[in-house]
C-alpha cells in the first residue's frame, strides 16, 4: 500500500509517496504559498497529482493546532485567521481520503516509526524550522492530549514580557529560537549599528530568507553576532526543553528540521548542554539525537499516520 505524506512548513510544502516500510518513493517540492489555506491546498494537490505512483490516502501536517480534521491556528503561515477544515478541501482536490496532524507530531511519528526514535518508549521531539514545533511519544505511544495541542514546546514562555512571538503571546521559545525570529533578531542589531555576514552569505545563497544553510556557513565562518543570536537561540531552547524534562521524564530528545540536518551531532550536543543546567534529576539514560531522516521525518510520519487510518477504517 502506498500513501501520501504532506509536510507544510513555514517555507516549503514536501510532498511524498510513501511505501509500507516507510521508504520515500517519489517527492516533490514548492515554496508554501502566502495568500492562506485555498492556494496551500492548490499547491498540495498539484504535487501530489505529480507523483508517480498509486497512492490510496494522503497525511497532511500542518504547523498548526489540529482537532477532528481542523487546522484551529495556524500562527506561521499568513492569512490563516479562522478555523480551516482541510480534509474536506484537499479530499475534493485529490479524489483520497485524508487525514490531518500537527506537523510536530507527524515529524516525530516519522522518527519514531521509523529513525532515530524507533522503539523508545518516552520520547520528545523538538523540530527547528520557521517556528519551533514538537511532539511527544508517551508510554509508548503518540501522546496528542485533549484537543491535539500537546508538544508545543515552541510556546512554552521562558521569559515572562520577552520577545514577541508569532502566537501573539511574549517571551516564548519560538520568540527566540525560530528562524523567522532569529532573521529579526539579526536586522535589529544590524540597524543598531552591528556588522555580520549572514545577508551576504543570503545573497550568495540566493535565498528569500536565512535558511538553515545560511546560518550554517555564518556560524561555521565565525560570524560574531550569528553566534550571539545562535547562543540566544539555545539558551531558550534549553530552559523550555528542561521543563518539559522536568515534567514528563523522558528518555530521548529528538531535534530535527533543517538546522539539525544541517548541523548534526554538533547541534544535539549543543542544545544538550543548554538543557541540562535546567533539568531537576537527568535520568542516566538520557539523551539528545538528532533526527535519522533529515528532511523526510514529517513525509515519512504523515504518510503513516495516512496508512493507520485507511487500516482501521
Ligand atoms: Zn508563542
Amino acid at each position: 500500500m502506498q500513501t501520501v505524506g504532506v509536510d507544510v512548513g513555514g517555507t516549503n510544502i514536501e510532498v511524498g509517496l510513501v511505501g509500507e516500510d516507510h521508504e520515500v518513493l517519489d517527492r516533490g517540492k514548492e515554496n508554501t504559498p502566502a495568500d492562506g489555506p485555498d492556494a496551500v491546498l492548490d499547491v498540495i494537490a498539484e504535487l501530489v497529482a505529480g507523483l508517480d505512483g498509486d497512492p490510496v490516502a494522503v497525511g497532511l501536517g500542518i504547523p498548526g493546532v489540529v482537532h477532528e480534521g481542523r487546522a484551529l491556528t495556524v500562527p506561521n503561515l499568513p492569512h490563516w485567521d479562522d478555523p480551516v477544515d482541510l480534509v474536506a478541501g484537499l479530499s475534493q482536490r485529490t479524489g483520497l481520503p485524508v487525514v490531518l496532524g500537527n506537523d510536530g507530531n507527524v515529524g516525530l511519528l516519522g522518527e519514531w516509526l521509523a529513525g532515530a526514535a524507533r522503539g523508545v518508549a518516552n520520547v520528545l521531539g523538538v523540530w527547528l524550522g520557521t517556528g519551533v514545533g514538537g511532539g511527544l511519544v508517551l508510554d509508548g505511544r503518540p501522546f496528542l492530549g485533549a484537543q491535539g495541542a500537546a508538544g508545543e514546546i515552541g510556546h512554552i514562555v521562558v521569559r515572562e514580557g520577552g520577545q514577541l512571538c508569532s502566537c501573539g503571546r511574549r517571551g516564548c521559545v519560538e520568540a527566540y529560537a525560530g528562524r523567522r525570529s532569529m532573521a529579526s533578531a539579526v536586522q535589529a542589531l544590524v540597524e543598531a549599528g552591528r556588522k555580520t555576514t549572514l545577508e551576504e552569505i543570503q545573497r550568495e545563497h540566493d535565498k528569500a530568507t536565512m535558511t538553515s544553510g545560511v546560518w550554517q556557513d555564518a556560524l561555521e565562518g565565525g560570524d560574531e553576532l550569528a553566534r550571539e543570536v545562535f547562543a540566544t537561540a539555545m539558551d531558550a531552547l534549553g530552559v523550555g526543553i528542561g521543563a518539559v524534562l522536568n515534567v514528563l521524564d523522558v528518555e530521548l530528545v529528538v531535534i530535527g528540521g533543517g538546522l539539525a540536518e544541517k548541523l548534526g551531532s554538533d547541534l544535539a550536543d549543543r542544545i544538550e548542554a543548554s538543557t541540562r543546567p535546567w533539568v531537576m534529576r537527568p535520568g542516566p539514560d538520557l539523551r539528545f539525537r538528532v533526527a535519522d531522516l533529515g528532511d523526510d521525518s514529517g513525509v515519512v510520519g504523515a504518510a503513516a499516520l495516512a496508512r493507520s487510518s485507511v487500516i482501521s477504517s
